[in-house]
């Protein structure tokens, strides 16, 4: 088959690794890539926001199926587009993306599926926004409707900081994202992320994970696209997970085919767990980065396989074939980051890493540049390791990150505190 990927970070990297690996894959493509991609499959500069663009370059490049890795395609209706064009396609439409594009319309579909998730309000107007806020008290989280990378949700502690919140919200600092906003209930507990592929129908569970999304160690400092992740999440247990999935996926994906707007692609559950209750915290519509480089390295080549099914409409007849694993991620960013940072550095020992199924190190914010891998981003590399046990996984991942020279890049020490 020919594939083609959209996307350029670790996630996409991870992705194209384990297609790799299978061996229904006779081309790949990926759109733009990074240096790391383009050791492994093509590389191509692509809008991948036009639809119209990615399907002439799919027709032209003879490509069986397309993989999305950004939700921001997604959100624009990329996949619609190329299944008009009669493409294959790993991601839902437009209309089913709004589960992670819109904060209220998620709502609206627990509600009416049943689905445990926090109590909320839904305001476009900042007067009323603030009069529900003194009625319930504090803590409560104020978010943005749309999306807004992760930077559209305020956990206020004290009233005031909620009303201002509210007013930076309606005042424009999210741009459109903020031209409504949802109040809700602060959810106690501890947080994991639960993967499920869906063809429309059919929901297999590929995995659980758990994230660092904070910069510095002990969770402290500025929030961050995420630092590191390991796969499996303790906390999700088989009882957990049979919740998770008969309570909260099932009945919110049989409201979405019910709504004619059938689910088909990988669904990111982020999920609150409280004395063995798992709520839902959001539905994202795309695998998490860096969480999908744990579930890539521990799936390996049965991950196009399932992923070639979830397009086709297949997943009834398929299974997850587990290994007994754990896998680790470690992000190796530049200095600075969340904030401002130096582009261009130059990363050095890179090659003669060990790489095999049990250690990979994903790229992200990288180039290639007179035969030297740059730095071009904020989260640059992902040191990424399986082992039996999750200490084992986690020594084989930081002895990657350890191995590269890079000054001007930094990584957070304590991945995996919470289940080592
Ligand atoms: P991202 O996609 O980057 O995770 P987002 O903008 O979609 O962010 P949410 O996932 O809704 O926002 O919230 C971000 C984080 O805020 C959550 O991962 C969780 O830690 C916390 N959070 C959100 N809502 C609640 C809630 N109701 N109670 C407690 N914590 C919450």
């Amino acid at each position: 088959m020919n594939i083609l990927i959209l996307g350029g970070g670790g996630r996409e990297h991870a992705l194209a690794w384990a297609t790799m690996q299978n061996p229904k894959c006779d081309k790949l493509i990926v759109a733009p890539g990074n240096a790391g991609i383009a050791l492994i499959a093509e590389c191509a500069a692509l809008d991948i926001e036009d639809g119209g663009v990615v399907a002439e370059f799919a027709n032209e490049n003879a490509i069986d199926l397309v993989i999305v890795g950004p939700e921001a395609p997604l959100a624009a209706g990329v996949s619609d587009r190329l299944r008009e064009a009669g493409f294959l396609v790993f991601g839902p439409s437009k209309a089913a993306a709004q589960l992670e594009a819109s904060k209220a319309f998620t709502k609206a579909i627990c509600d009416a599926a049943g689905a445990p998730t926090a109590a909320y309000g839904h305001f476009s107007d900042a007067e009323a926004a603030k009069a529900h806020v003194r009625a319930q008290g504090v803590p409560i989280v104020v978010k943005a409707d749309g999306l807004a990378a992760g930077k559209g949700v305020i956990i206020a502690q004290t009233v005031d900081e909620a009303c201002s919140a509210i007013d930076d919200m309606f005042g424009g600092a999210f741009g459109g994202a903020g031209a409504e906003v949802v109040i809700e209930e602060f959810m106690q507990g501890e947080e994991a992320s639960f993967f499920v592929l869906v063809d429309g129908e059919t929901v297999l569970p590929i995995g659980t994970a758990q994230d660092h999304k904070r910069v510095g160690d002990g969770d402290t400092g500025p929030n961050t696209g995420g630092m590191g992740a390991y796969s499996p999440a303790p906390i999700m247990d088989d009882e957990v997970t049979r919740k998770a999935l008969d309570e909260i996926v099932k009945p919110t994906m049989a409201e979405m085919a019910r709504r004619g707007m059938p689910y088909q692609g990988v669904l990111y559950v982020g999920l609150m767990i409280l004395d063995g209750q798992p709520r839902l915290v959001e539905y994202n519509v795309r695998f998490g980065d860096p969480e999908c480089q744990v579930l890539m390295m521990r799936l390996g080549a049965q991950a196009f396989d399932l992923i070639h099914a979830c397009a086709d409409g297949r997943l009834a007849g398929c299974s997850v074939n587990w290994a007994d694993d754990h896998a680790m991620t470690v992000v190796l960013a530049a200095q600075g980051y969340p904030g401002s940072y130096e582009k261009g550095t130059v990363i050095g020992g890179l090659d003669g890493l060990p790489e095999d199924s049990s250690h990979q190190m994903f790229h992200a914010g990288t180039a290639e540049r007179d035969g030297a891998v740059v730095a071009t981003g904020g989260r640059v590399l992902n040191a990424t390791a399986r082992g039996a046990t999750l200490q084992e996984a986690r020594d084989r991942a930081y002895a990657l990150a350890e191995a590269v020279d890079w000054p001007q890049g930094f990584f957070r020490r304590d991945i995996g505190w919470r289940a080592l």
